[in-house]
């Protein structure tokens, strides 16, 4: 039995849209000199939210040149236990108005507000407070006596995490004493600008963080300005080789975040509940829209049958809809171009002969909407099991041996995500070891912590982001 809930809707009041956004340059917001602007609207409804300024090449020298002066300025000057103090303001500001950064995320991204309230927005303000606490400390973080600030950091970031990438990005380069250049993604611009306000609001010193708003072109501008000393990009793997193209050979610094195709490995041992639930939210928080997302399962086969039976009924009870509800499990799919992407992938895994299922769910009849999905019978070779869909489909695949599971799991160009599901502990140790992946979680998935590092290997890309690792990305030792 499932039960029927009314409706909860969290009230969107608290958010006060403008009906236009200048870029964020040099402390203030100033309209762009490139004269262009763009859209940003709400997946759920397809509403317009606001006017959005879209930055050129002029922008970006403007941005750049104001984050040069506040690097060779008051920024670069200060010592670590001052940086520390803005950054624990930034955090604070966050927590005080978390519930409008949560409800404007969800109006713009689409997910959830039980996950931008309980996910991104605490994760975004842990980052800056686990950051501040590195602030005066960089020299015992393992990378020489007395290591430096690169400069200017050039940062880019995808649409699927707007706040929490932000703060990925703008925590350790501030807390290492670099400026910050911050291109957000154009389908999800909002909530890196309301952070620039916080920016104002915690008095950084002007110039510190830039927010340049705009689709790739703004992002291509960035990457090619030879005043950026470090470029900090997530993203695809198609654009994230452009970037490396691009950077190669300039002696600049470079990180990549790239796509993936996460295994989630079942033992037949394995504590069948939670790893239900392990398999739920590996795939289907946030939509899939997840670059370590469990994206394949990988079940034993003595188990596969009845793991997959409690898996469709775990299904049956998520909830899609409304993204402001407080119920809903399942928000909407970002946007148009994204929700035809997943639409054609999982069309080809229905051609290439694996067997399509979703749960019984009435799809709104505007916004974006694509409804759990999964796939049995998938063999490595179909489309589904190669390729990122990002989006709430499971590729289901089976194996008997752990060096099956190894052999299948690394079988992919990419390395970011792995999960184990076993009651045994030396299993847990012996497959975390073979498989190539930066982040190999046990009886557990997609957990995250400001102190953990995280990142990939191979197409997945390089550098780590979080915890004295990823301050690495942000330092000369
Ligand atoms: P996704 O597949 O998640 O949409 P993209 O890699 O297309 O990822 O976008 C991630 C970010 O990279 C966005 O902010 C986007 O505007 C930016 N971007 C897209 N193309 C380029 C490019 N050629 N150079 C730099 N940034 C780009």
């Amino acid at each position: 039995m499932s039960f029927t809930y009314a409706p909860a809707p969290e009230s969107r009041e608290i958010v006060t849209l403008q009906p236009s956004y200048d870029l964020f340059v040099n402390g203030d917001f100033v309209p762009a000199l490139s004269g262009r602007s763009f859209s940003t609207t709400n997946p759920a409804t397809e509403e317009p939210l606001a006017d959005v300024a879209s930055a050129g090449p002029e922008d970006v020298d403007r941005a750049v040149a104001a984050a040069r002066a506040a690097f060779e300025g008051p920024w670069g000057k200060m010592r670590g236990s001052e940086r520390a103090k803005f950054l624990f303001r930034i955090a604070r500001v966050l927590q005080e108005r978390a519930r409008e950064f949560a409800v404007l995320e969800t109006l713009d991204n689409g997910k959830p507000i039980r996950e931008s309230r309980d996910v991104d927005v605490p994760l975004a303000a842990a980052h800056f407070f686990y950051h501040a606490g590195w602030a005066d400390k960089l020299e015992h973080a393992g990378l020489g006596p007395a290591p430096r600030p690169l400069g200017v950091a050039g940062q880019i970031i995808p649409w699927n995490f707007p706040l929490l990438m932000a703060a990925w990005k703008l925590a350790p380069a501030l807390a290492a004493g670099n400026t910050c250049v911050l291109k957000p993604a154009e389908t999800t611009p909002l909530s890196a600008l309301l952070l620039a306000r916080v920016c104002q609001e915690a008095d950084l010193p002007p110039g510190v963080v830039n927010v340049l708003t705009g689709a790739g072109d703004t992002g291509a501008a960035l990457v090619a300005h030879r005043g950026v000393d470090k470029i900090a990009f997530t993203g695809s793997t198609e654009v994230g080789r452009e970037i490396a193209r691009a950077v190669a050979g300039t002696g600049r610094r470079l990180t990549l975040e790239l796509g993936g195709k996460g295994a989630n490995i079942v033992f037949e041992d394995a504590p069948i509940d939670q790893a239900v639930e392990g398999i739920v939210n590996g795939i289907f928080f946030n939509q899939g829209h997840v670059c370590c997302a469990g994206s394949r399962l990988l079940a034993q086969e003595p188990i596969a049958e009845p793991l997959l039976e409690r898996l469709r009924q775990r299904l049956d009870t998520l909830r899609l809809g409304d993204p402001l509800d407080k119920n809903t499990d399942i928000g909407a799919i970002n946007s148009k171009d994204q929700l035809d992407k997943i639409r054609a992938l999982a069309d080809s895994g229905e051609k290439e002969g694996a067997g399509r299922w979703s749960p019984p769910c009435r799809l709104p009849a505007r916004g974006y909407w694509f409804p759990p999905t999964i796939f049995t019978n998938v063999s490595q070779s179909h489309r589904i099991a190669k390729e990122e869909i990002f989006g709430p489909v499971l590729s289901v695949l089976t194996f008997r041996t752990p060096a099956e599971a190894v052999a299948k799991a690394n079988n992919t160009p990419y390395g970011l995500s792995a999960g184990i599901w076993t009651e045994k502990g030396s299993r847990i140790l012996w497959m975390a070891q073979q498989l190539e992946a930066g982040v190999v979680w046990a009886n557990t998935f997609n957990r995250f912590d400001p102190a953990s590092p995280f990142g990939g290997y191979q197409e997945s890309g390089f550098g780590r982001e979080g915890g004295r690792h990823g301050l690495e990305a942000y330092l000369d030792a």
